[in-house]
């Protein structure tokens, strides 16, 4: 299956400031809905690997996230129009982490042409 994978982890254990903890919950939505169209990749054949999850936890003061999302391709032309806000969303969260020096934050995505086989291009994440 080709997909648009989504792979972003991190955990932010200082005090969030006020306007990440507002857009919080747009991030969350966002981050939902691409969930809501994810699949397990390679679904169906061996070596399927467990993605579509999406994992938060969140205090007042600290947020843990991961999630790994694969979007069956092609895109509709809707969602291929939301992503650009998707990405700055999630790039929130991200642009924070590495500000305060969270060192352990990752935000990818690519292409992936897991259990395709022939010659297709290798998995090369580019960061969010
Ligand atoms: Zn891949």
């Amino acid at each position: 299956m080709t997909s648009l994978r989504f792979t972003a982890s991190g955990q932010i254990n200082k005090p969030l400031p006020s306007a990440l903890v507002k857009a919080l919950p747009a991030i969350k939505d966002a981050v939902t809905n691409l969930q809501s169209l994810a699949r397990k990749i390679n679904e169906g054949k061996k070596n399927e690997e467990p993605t579509n999850t999406v994992v938060w936890g969140s205090e007042s003061d600290h947020i843990s996230f991961a999630l790994d999302l694969a979007i069956p391709m092609p895109l509709s032309q809707a969602l291929q129009d939301k992503i650009p806000s998707i990405r700055t969303k999630i790039r929130q969260l991200k642009d924070y982490a590495v500000n305060t020096g969270e060192a352990a934050f990752s935000a990818k995505y690519h292409v992936c042409y897991h259990g395709e086989g022939g010659n297709h291009p290798p998995c090369n994440p580019e960061e969010i």
